[in-house]
């Protein structure tokens, strides 16, 4: 119940702000988009795990206008990034049972000034399996306004195949339990290589999450995959130091084309 109490005050007062993970292409090594997460340190509880607040908004009813904040921040910073780089937006399971969702963040995405293009929505399969024909309707809204799809955490939710087919997806996240164990456990590497080869099939691209060393992005180069996100290419940051990121990053791609 403090707990409670506390998020709604920091959702009223604005503390709960987005921070951005880079996603970086494995292929060519340039700067993709970012990932928007949440992050809340509270005055007297300190730093708040979003995987603990955030199913604690969806629970008291509060998920919407959490989100509803979360996103506009979100968008407005990705607004003012350059016009190549996406962002893309972790949606709860709550949301994706609101019929009133997809206008809802196309309505935000356009008072931030983010094109529909510009924009990646993630849902789990966890998240679909409540109500699964109005999931599909929200994400068909989406996506035929622009916005592309990535089913995240993949391999761990309540999987289903046939969903990959039905849907309309544009990516797919391998779940970080897979990339934490490639190199050190063959099972896992036969996975991940068994739902790139299907994803290739099925013309979804995929990102691998949770990359930390250097042989693992080496490997998912080497298996295929397109794209990777993890502490090895950057921590999730505030707004101000993803601006520096992205300069940072572009002034180095630029010195070693010249070289
Ligand atoms: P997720 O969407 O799968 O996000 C990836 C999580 O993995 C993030 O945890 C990120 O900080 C962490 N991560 C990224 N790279 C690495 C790595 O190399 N090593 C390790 N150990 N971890 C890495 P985070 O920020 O704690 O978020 C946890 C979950 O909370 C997210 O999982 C997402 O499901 C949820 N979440 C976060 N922000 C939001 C939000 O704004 N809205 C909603 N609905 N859910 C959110
Ligand atoms: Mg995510
Ligand atoms: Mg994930």
């Amino acid at each position: 119940a403090i707990l409670e109490q506390a998020l709604r005050r920091a959702i009223d007062n604005n503390e709960i702000q987005p921070h951005f993970q880079p996603i970086i292409s494995l292929q060519d090594g340039s700067l993709l988009g970012f990932e928007a997460l949440a992050r809340w340190i509270d005055a007297d509880l300190g730093f708040v795990s979003p995987a603990k607040f955030i199913p604690l908004a969806e629970e008291r009813g509060i998920i919407a206008p959490l989100t509803e904040v979360l996103l506009l921040q979100s968008a407005k910073t990705a607004a003012d990034w350059p016009d190549d780089l996406f962002l893309s937006f972790n949606l709860s399971s709550t949301q994706l049972i609101d019929p009133n969702t997809a206008q809802a963040i196309l309505e935000t995405i356009r008072r931030a000034g983010l094109p529909a293009r510009r924009l990646e929505i993630e849902v789990t399969e966890t998240a679909m399996m409540c109500d699964p024909e109005t999931a599909a309707k929200i994400i068909e809204e989406l996506h035929d306004a622009g916005v592309r799809i990535s089913m995240d955490d993949f391999g761990t939710g309540q999987s289903s195949l046939g969903r990959l087919r039905e849907l309309k997806l544009d990516k797919v996240k391998i779940d970080r339990a897979f990339i934490m164990a490639i190199g050190e456990d063959k099972p896992a590497e036969h996975i991940v290589r068994a739902i790139l080869e299907m994803c290739a099939g099925l013309n979804l691209t995929v990102v691998a999450e949770g990359i930390e060393e250097v042989d693992q992005a080496e490997s998912l180069k080497h298996f295929g995959c397109q794209a990777g996100q993890g502490f090895l290419f950057g921590k999730p940051q505030n707004a101000t130091k993803t601006a520096g990121y992205i300069r940072e990053f572009r002034r180095i791609a630029k010195s070693d084309r010249e070289v």
